[in-house]
């Protein structure tokens, strides 16, 4: 008995989870779980709007959590009355379009005011089949916690919540031009921590955060990476994906695909285009490097992928401005957001990616990358210092000086074997992050806390 309470008081790793099967008759199986992703729906398309690196973890996670015979259902808010209350998004994987408040995109800062409808549309789904119709819930994002909390008081079972950003850190590094996160959120943001049974963070550097900023107790948050698709974003040559080839000459079919010169430079830029991925800070440190090297106009290609977020702060029209303004309007290419497959073209086409954020809570852009072969050039800050090795994957860059961000722009150029280098090692980094290992880690924490919920109401009775 005491030696499953004290593994009950730890992060329940592969040991104590054979512990619990073999010590604790009440560890059970999970077959359905109720995610919850109110602000933003997984049918969206990522890299424009409020969809980014959450949409990819939902999806991704569902699809193969419902592989292992695990149903997943995900609510959403339904933005459109051409949706169908329900969408089945992959065997086992049904979208669920809860109907809160207008049918049409709306501002997080909105959101608030439509959670009591949202949440009743969530209760009523369950109430329409058996009790215990789900085993747990999995919550995305301080507005999904809130629904989650009076669900989980309604169905007595677990909730599991991922913040994947917190008010206070976004707070504490905010870009010129963004508006600080308000209390309400903060206060929503410090229930949930309060109240879920387990905390999933996407680094240890986000423990460190709920249990410094947010006072979280540590055996209940979790450190559990977020994956990236091998399948989808791999190298061009397989020279190169076995970490023996020659120099990367980016000449494939991608290059041909999409258009660019095969002796071009190619920098790129992939995610929604808002003061707080600092896109700018690319354009300013491109105009620095012609500015030191006319030549290069010649051979440089900046490519820009994705869309508008945010209420008109950083549009992509500003930064096409901000280009002909630095008179480099001529080398920028400004792309739409595209589907994943499309995506994987762009990073295997590009010598470097650039990831100048102010804060990232990870960085899948930078993971997809590497995985696909090509460096990143990261900030120092937040879930890129996980997600990118400093000197082997890729480079981190202290601060947001657009100069320090020429100066290594400007040795990757001009010095191909610390490129191949970089380009290895960026490969082999990336095969650490999968997102099978991501579900294995989501499986142990889903367990830990359903067997723990079971012990509390047998303890109960
Ligand atoms: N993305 C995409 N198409 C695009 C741009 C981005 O599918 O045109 C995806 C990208 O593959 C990545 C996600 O959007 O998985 C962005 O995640 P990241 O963690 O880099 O940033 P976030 O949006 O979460 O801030």
């Amino acid at each position: 008995g005491h030696r499953v309470a004290a593994s009950l008081r730890g992060t329940v790793g592969p040991v104590d989870r054979l512990h619990y099967r073999r010590w604790c008759p009440l560890s059970g199986r999970i077959n359905r779980v109720a995610t919850i992703s109110l602000h933003t729906s997984p049918l969206d398309q990522p890299g424009t709007g409020d969809a980014g690196g959450m949409n990819v973890y939902v999806v991704e996670t569902a699809k193969r959590l419902a592989e292992r015979g695990v149903e997943v259902d995900i609510f959403t808010r339904a933005t459109s009355r051409a949706l169908p209350p329900v969408t089945e998004l992959a065997p086992g994987v049904l979208v669920r379009n809860v109907v809160a408040g207008p049918f049409e995109e709306l501002d997080k800062g909105e959101l608030p005011r439509h959670l009591c409808a949202f949440t009743s549309g969530v209760l009523r789904t369950e109430a329409s089949y058996e009790p215990g119709h789900y085993d747990l819930i999995h919550t995305h994002y301080w507005l999904s916690g809130q629904a989650g909390w009076a669900a989980k008081q309604r169905w007595g079972v677990p909730l599991v919540h991922s913040m994947h950003t917190m008010a206070k850190v976004k707070n504490a590094a905010l870009a010129a031009g963004d508006t600080p996160e308000p209390a309400l959120r903060v206060n929503g943001e410090q229930q949930i921590v309060d109240t879920a049974d387990h905390l999933v963070a996407n680094t240890a550097k986000e423990t460190r955060e709920l249990t410094g900023l947010y006072a979280a107790d540590p055996s209940r948050v979790a450190t559990v990476s977020p994956g990236v698709d091998l399948s989808t974003f791999r190298p061009e040559s397989p020279v190169i994906a076995r970490g023996t080839g020659l120099l990367p000459h980016r000449t494939g079919p991608a290059r041909r695909r999409l258009g660019l010169p095969r002796d071009a430079f190619v920098l790129l830029f992939v995610g929604r285009i808002q003061p707080l991925k600092a896109p700018d800070v690319l354009l300013r440190a491109v105009a620095i490097m012609l500015r030191h090297d006319p030549a290069l106009r010649s051979k440089l290609v900046v490519a820009v992928v994705g869309g508008p977020s945010g209420a008109g702060r950083c549009r992509p029209e500003e930064l096409q401005r901000l280009a002909a303004e630095l008179g480099i309007a001529d080398v920028v290419r400004f792309e739409p957001p595209c589907p994943q497959r499309e995506l994987a073209d762009w990073y295997r086409a590009a010598d470097v990616t650039v990831v100048p954020s102010h804060n990232e809570s990870f960085g899948l852009v930078a993971v997809e990358s590497q995985a696909c072969g090509t460096p990143v050039v990261a900030a120092a800050v937040g879930g890129l210092l996980t997600a990118v090795r400093d000197g082997e994957s890729g480079v981190l860059v202290q601060g947001h000086d657009p100069a320090d961000y020429a100066s290594v722009l400007r040795r990757l150029y001009a010095e191909p074997g610390t490129h191949l280098r970089l380009a290895r090692g960026a490969v082999r980094h990336a095969q650490s992050f999968g997102w099978d290992a991501t579900v294995d880690r989501l499986l142990e924490v889903y367990t830990g806390a359903t067997t723990r919920e079971a012990m509390v109401k047998e303890m109960a009775r």
